[in-house]
């Protein structure tokens, strides 16, 4: 199953518990992705393993000369300047407006969606491409889709559940169905 959240419309994982119901849905399941638009690192930090980040993450520095990631303070600076141990500029490990989502992470999202039965499509206006066609490609591919969203979107007519709901609301609530569903 996959689980997409874009913006953290109101399920914010900081304002959860540490094991807020996205972990313990992850928790329940053989296999379970969340792809994320969001850049905070907050659903890792509320306990979920398996996070696609589709924007990359702001907690993490990648070098400009030799690509490599760092998810600690950078070793040396030069006039403000992070700068890799290899001499190389630092630079936010974030997607910024224009620039091509990472390739493994956006590969990686498409196949989940491909491969998955469940898809939750959560807070998202499914206007932004390429995030936007997931949720279609796992409706093609024969999963169930259920979107959680106040307003419907492009991809409303193609749910096959759509819950006019916030997710705080919604989510809790699909976690416990799931977990009754699955109790055998
Ligand atoms: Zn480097």
């Amino acid at each position: 199953m996959v689980y997409v959240s874009s913006h953290a419309s109101g399920n914010s994982p900081a304002q959860s518990s540490a094991s807020g119901p996205n972990q313990e849905w992850e928790a329940s399941c053989n296999a379970f992705s969340l792809i994320t638009q969001n850049v905070d690192g907050l659903h890792q930090a509320a306990g979920n393993r398996n996070v696609l980040e589709l924007h990359g993450n702001i907690r993490v520095n990648r070098c400009l000369s030799c690509g490599r990631e760092l998810d600690h303070e950078p070793e040396q600076y030069v006039r403000g300047v992070p700068y890799c141990a290899c001499g190389g500029k630092l630079r936010p490990g974030v997607v910024w407006f224009g620039e091509m989502l990472p390739e493994r992470v956006l590969e990686q999202a498409f196949n989940d969606a491909r491969a998955c039965d469940l898809f939750v499509v959560i807070g998202t206006s499914s206007v932004v491409y390429p995030a936007a066609s997931l949720p279609e490609i796992a409706h093609e591919s024969g999963a169930l889709t259920i979107e959680v969203n106040l307003e419907p979107t492009p991809f409303t007519p193609n749910a096959d559940f759509h819950l006019g709901a916030t997710a705080s609301a919604a989510v809790p609530a699909l976690v416990n169905c799931w977990k009754a569903c699955n109790k055998s």
